[in-house]
């Protein structure tokens, strides 16, 4: 499993794992950074790569359900 530059352009959800808030960014922005800040609650939280795949996975299944 890997992050399918495909995806890159597209749209993906991330969730605030604090303040459960649903946040849009670019695939090609989710897979450069490392950190990334709440537009909610203001807190910063690292993105680890697992967490990327889970993203693109997500991702990959909703875009197959359309
Ligand atoms: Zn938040």
């Amino acid at each position: 499993m890997a992050l399918s530059p495909e995806l890159f352009d597209q749209d993906m959800i991330l969730h605030c794992p604090i303040c459960n808030r649903a946040m849009v960014r670019k695939g090609y922005w989710i897979k450069s950074v490392k950190a990334f800040t709440c537009d909610g609650c203001h807190n910063e939280m690292r993105l680890t790569y697992g967490q990327k795949i889970a993203i693109f996975e997500r991702h990959r299944q909703a875009d197959a359900k359309r």
